[in-house]
């Protein structure tokens, strides 16, 4: 899929008296389209549906999904028809598509617009089957890309050279992220996720996967749940981009590397610690971000 293979680190200053330093891992960089863990997380699921000779990849997200953008990337450079199952069927309707569900169109993706009451369903059995007598045979991807495959791919992020830094910190939205780190940690280190939204599900989640125990979730710095976000969160983002000149997303990486640098200043890491951030990517959606934002009159995040 023409990724780059050197992912570069990039310092950070953040002031503090403790002697913390702080390292982004640029993941965003990894493939103009599929962005960060996308692409991590797509790999081996490609790899499968190549070999098992299916022709559809079919998968499910919400309408401004990176996940979404990111398959209908992938599926149509690797030959595969793609089909979206997408939450709210009132988007069906709309004469214009969000950036994001024009981007997977344009790469050819199909749609199926759900109610959201059949989208919290999506994996009981008579559903799946309805998809089966819809669309044919296809490979499934589940929600956000996350299964034991995804993993293995998450699992290829950290390399030897990250043995150095004692935190590695991540942003989670269904946990496939994390256990790929977790299970590729040293026991030295620590792994810390930020979810993007609320729910203690997650850790269920990632305890499927996860090989070990050194790891944790800081549940402060969600914002209130998944998409949602405020002014002071689009302050930090543009003084992140003005000052680091690194962009970030206003859905995961921005709410996380809010609370690292807040956890910082709270001294809430060892004396000396060496932190790296993984910027997982997602920049495609904030264009449509930015589009909300305008219909309510909030500040835009710079591009
Ligand atoms: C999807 C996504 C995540 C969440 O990853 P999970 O493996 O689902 O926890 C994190 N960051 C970005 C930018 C994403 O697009």
């Amino acid at each position: 899929m023409n990724a780059i293979d050197n992912v570069p680190i990039q310092e950070v200053f953040v002031k503090n008296d403790n002697d913390i330093r702080l390292f982004i891992k640029r993941e965003d960089l990894i493939h103009p389209f599929i962005s960060g863990n996308k692409y991590r997380k797509l790999k081996y699921n490609l790899k499968e549906a190549k070999r098992i000779e299916s022709k559809s990849l079919l998968t499910f997200g919400g309408a401004f999904s990176n996940h979404i953008a990111a398959v209908a990337f992938a599926g149509k450079q690797n030959g595969f028809k793609t089909i979206g199952i997408i939450r709210g069927e009132e988007l069906a309707e709309k004469a214009l598509l969000n950036p994001t569900l024009q981007f997977a169109k344009d790469n050819g993706m199909l749609f199926y617009f759900i109610s959201r009451e059949l989208y919290r369903n999506k994996t009981s059995i008579d559903f799946k089957d309805d998809l089966k007598n819809k669309f044919g045979d296809f490979y499934l991807i589940p929600e956000g890309g996350t299964n034991k495959l995804a993993v293995q791919g998450c699992e290829e992020i950290l390399t030897k050279e990250d043995y150095q830094y004692n935190y590695i910190c991540c942003c989670v939205g269904t946990g496939g992220t994390i256990s790929g780190l977790i299970n590729s940690s040293q026991s030295h280190q620590k792994i810390l996720g930020f979810p993007a939204l609320k729910g203690d599900f997650l850790s269920r989640e990632i305890l499927k996967f996860a090989k070990t125990n050194n790891w944790e979730l800081i549940s402060d710095y969600h914002f209130g749940g998944y998409a949602k976000i405020n002014e002071s969160l689009i302050a930090f983002i543009n003084r992140f981009q003005s000052d680091h000149n690194i962009l970030l997303d206003p859905i995961y990486t921005g709410k996380m590397l809010y609370g690292i640098v807040d956890k910082i200043q709270k001294n809430q890491f060892e004396k000396g610690s060496k932190i790296l951030a993984i910027h997982s990517g997602g920049l495609q959606g904030i264009v449509g971000m930015n589009e909300k934002l305008k219909a309510k009159n909030l500040p835009l995040i710079n591009m």
